[in-house]
């Protein structure tokens, strides 16, 4: 049982660790897919960041390159230093610039710093507007004037061709600047000569300008070209949350600006497109999982409960509940184990007395109830390990005892509590049990030894008869071997014609004549020598052999006594004989066989046997009165002694029993009893005899109480065949003197 649950424990653990990978397994999956997902995001953000970096530098160096084309060219050398052209300057600088590359503001400057041209989106404008400008703008211009010093003082170069370049090299300056509150792109560069080198003469270059403000259509190409549709400037310390940027270079003292656009998930884009589909997946997988964990776990379930039933049912007993034999094994073969020094095992063996005849009388219903109430009588015994059912009426208790346990004290309270009137059917029954025990570890140590010895504490109890009470004895289990041991000896002796028949004489009243033969079996064994019938009998009924054993003799006296004619034979027959059914048959048939005639034939049988005579029993005995044989009472008055009963059964005889014949002259009570039966026998017409008469006191006073027969060893003891065979030749067969030399 306890290995069972413990199994059962360990299936339910694995499918707890089998349910947790599988949720484990599914949980990490997730988890990979978002990990993906996050460092795609990352990568993709980085890689846009990098790609805004390069646009903006690009945006730069166009609008650089831009306006350094315009400016490195001989004919604006000449239309603003040398004519002062407004108009021209207007068209091809300030709108120009407006309509290619969307310039927001140009203007141009003498290398004095004062402006010559001014446009707002390619719209000419007072001059002084440069005023506006010009803090952020200045700066600028200085440092392009500065570059283009520093250029024209160092010595010419040579070009790719090894000519040597008389032109000065423009000088421009790109840079972001703050202005009216927005960020803007300021690109300043030198005017200067492509080809004719005079045409500035000593003057310094005058410094185109413009300034394109980060927004508009700037900040939509931008966009555009980055493939970022939300590109939009902040100014803050960092991009607002959610977003990504590059930061605008911009001088430190301002506000810092930022190109910052919402990054691009496309791993969480993926991933989201993906969600339905994983969690469908992961919901199959969990749900497949769930599914067949579960059934696992049920089945496991059923498995483990059936198999408890079945364990339940193979531990139980149906009828009372209790547990049943193998139940005990198990049990004694643990609490036997488990037994410490200083503690004692007792094992109660119980049976109901009696009651094979409740159920036969009153019906297996009432006996059932019986054993249920027993069983619950049974079940709270003091210190009761185990209350069990062996089989049929019998029960079986084990008991721990501590040291100050008094076994005897226990089974009495078991004895008293099964005494208790019992309720059963319509009846209300008090019935008896006898108790067999044996202790561990003082009878046995081994569950099969402390069964048995129990078994045979029992078996002894019953013998003494209701409501006993046998603690195991060595002696006992040496008797029982005993028995074992003649059972097979004797069983060997009938083979082998180790039996021999003694007759003992019956003599008529006055003891003047032998009216008849008993015959009574005898052993000769080869060691014990003659065996008397007492010692073997009550074994060859309990192992059956005495059916053989009667009919051997019943064969053995009839041939003998055929050749005593005149004398009656009687032969005893044990019970046993009768619960065959065709043992009128078998009696018949030896008579044929052996020619002896049914009408000298007496079959002895005990008062008990009649008692509890069936219909069937009955009617053998009645059977066999029809064919001449008589039915002889043996040993009457020792069993239920009731006279009534006598009329009523089909017997021919009755014999008083040797203890009241013993008994005449020293009890009262024995002489009334034998001329009460003495008498009762003569009015029921039945020839009455009595056995065991030793004296001549004895004789004188069953002859006077009318008894018809008479038998004992004043007259003859029993005696070999042959001696019979010679009383009955002598024409006088006698007073006895020559019988008692046997005695
Ligand atoms: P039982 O049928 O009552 O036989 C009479 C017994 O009393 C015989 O003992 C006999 O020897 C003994 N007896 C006879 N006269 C006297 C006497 O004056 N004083 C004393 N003290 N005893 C006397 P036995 O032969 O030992 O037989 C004992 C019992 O064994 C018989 O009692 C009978 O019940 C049984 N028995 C003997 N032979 C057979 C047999 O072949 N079959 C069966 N089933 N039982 C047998
Ligand atoms: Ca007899
Ligand atoms: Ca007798």
């Amino acid at each position: 049982m306890k290995e069972l649950l413990e199994r059962h424990r360990l299936g339910d653990r694995w499918i707890a660790a089998a349910g947790l990978v599988v949720a484990s397994a599914i949980a990490a999956l997730l988890g990979i897919a978002f990990l993906v997902a996050h460092n795609v995001d990352e990568d993709s953000a980085r890689r846009d960041i990098a790609l805004a970096k390069n646009g903006l530098d690009s945006l730069v160096t166009r609008m650089r390159h831009d306006l350094v084309s315009l400016t490195q060219w001989d004919e604006a050398v000449k239309r603003v230093v040398l004519k002062n052209d407004t108009a021209w300057v207007h068209r091809y600088f300030g709108q120009r610039l407006r309509e290619t590359s969307g310039h927001d503001l140009s203007f141009i400057l003498y290398a004095s710093g004062a402006p010559v041209y001014a446009s707002i989106e390619g719209v000419s404008v007072y001059n002084d507007l440069y005023n506006w400008v010009r803090p952020q703008v200045d700066p600028i211009v200085a440092e392009v004037n500065n570059a283009y010093a520093k250029r024209t003082a160092l010595p010419p170069r040579s070009n790719q061709n090894g000519d040597v370049e008389s032109l000065p090299e423009p000088a421009s300056r790109a840079a972001f600047r703050h202005i009216d509150h927005k960020s803007a792109l300021v690109v300043a560069a030198t005017i200067v000569p492509n080809h004719d080198a005079t045409l500035l003469g000593d003057h310094s270059p005058p410094v185109a300008v413009s300034v394109s403000f980060l927004e508009g259509d700037l900040l939509r190409g931008l966009a555009k070209d980055l493939s970022i549709d939300d590109l939009v400037l902040e100014e803050g310390a960092e991009p607002a949350k959610g977003k990504v940027g590059i930061e605008v270079p911009m001088p430190n003292e301002g506000p810092r600006s930022w190109l910052v656009w919402k990054p691009r998930r496309p791993g969480t884009e993926m991933l989201n497109r993906l969600t339905p589909a994983l969690a469908g997946i992961a919901a199959f997988i969990g749900l497949v999982g769930f599914f067949v964990l579960r059934h696992v776990r049920r089945s496991n379930r059923q498995l483990a409960e059936s198999e408890r039933r079945a364990t339940e049912l193979a531990f139980r007993d149906a009828l009372t509940g209790l547990g049943n034999r193998a139940q005990l094994i198990e049990t004694l073969g643990q609490s036997l184990s488990d037994l410490r020094a200083g503690e004692n095992l007792a094992l109660l063996f119980i049976d109901i007395d009696g009651f094979k005849d409740i159920n036969d009388t009153l019906g297996h219903h009432v006996g059932d109830e019986l054993l249920t109430v027993a069983a619950w009588r049974l079940a709270p015994t003091k210190n009761c390990t185990a209350a069990v059912r062996l089989g049929g009426d019998e029960f079986a208790v084990l008991i721990k005892l501590k040291e100050d346990d008094e076994i005897v004290g226990i089974c009495r309270h078991v004895l008293d509590a099964l005494r208790h009137p019992t309720p059963a059917g319509d009846h209300v029954l008090t019935v008896s049990a006898s108790i067999g025990v044996a202790v561990a570890p003082e009878h046995a140590s081994d569950p099969e030894t402390l069964l048995r010895r129990a078994d045979i504490a029992l078996y002894r109890a019953r013998t003494e008869g209701r409501g006993s009470l046998r603690m195991f004895d060595h002696g006992y289990e040496e008797a029982l071997h005993k028995r074992g041991r003649t059972e097979r000896e004797l069983a060997q002796a009938l083979a082998r014609d180790e039996l021999r028949v003694l007759y003992q004489p019956l003599w008529s009243a006055d003891g003047e004549r032998m009216v008849g033969v008993e015959a009574l079996v005898r052993w000769e064994h080869p060691e014990r020598g003659t065996v008397a019938p007492m010692e073997f009998i009550p074994t060859a009924e309990h192992s059956g052999l005495i059916v053989r054993l009667d009919e051997w003799v019943l064969r053995r006296a009839c041939e003998r006594a055929a050749s005593w004619p005149g004398l009656a034979l009687a032969v005893n027959l044990s019970p046993s004989n009768f619960h065959h059914s065709d043992m009128v048959d078998r009696v018949t048939r030896i008579l044929n066989e052996t020619g002896f005639d049914p009408c000298r034939l007496e079959i002895e049988i005990t008062e008990n046997m009649l008692l509890h005579a069936t219909s069937e029993v009955l009617g053998q005995l009645a059977e066999m009165r029809r064919i001449g044989i008589r039915i002889v009472l043996d040993d009457f008055g020792t069993g239920y002694s009731s006279l009534g009963y006598l009329r009523r059964f089909p017997v021919d005889k009755i014999k008083i029993d040797q203890s009241f014949v013993r008994n005449l002259g020293v009890t009262e009570e024995a002489a009334a009893i034998v001329e009460c039966v003495a008498r009762l026998g003569r009015a029921l017409g039945l020839t009455v005899t009595a056995e065991g008469v030793e004296t001549a006191e004895q004789h004188r006073f069953v002859r006077a109480a009318g008894c018809h027969q008479l038998q004992g060893f004043l007259f003859s003891p029993p005696v070999a065949s042959e001696r019979i065979s010679e009383f009955a030749r002598s024409s006088d067969a006698g007073r006895p003197q020559a019988a008692v030399s046997h005695g």
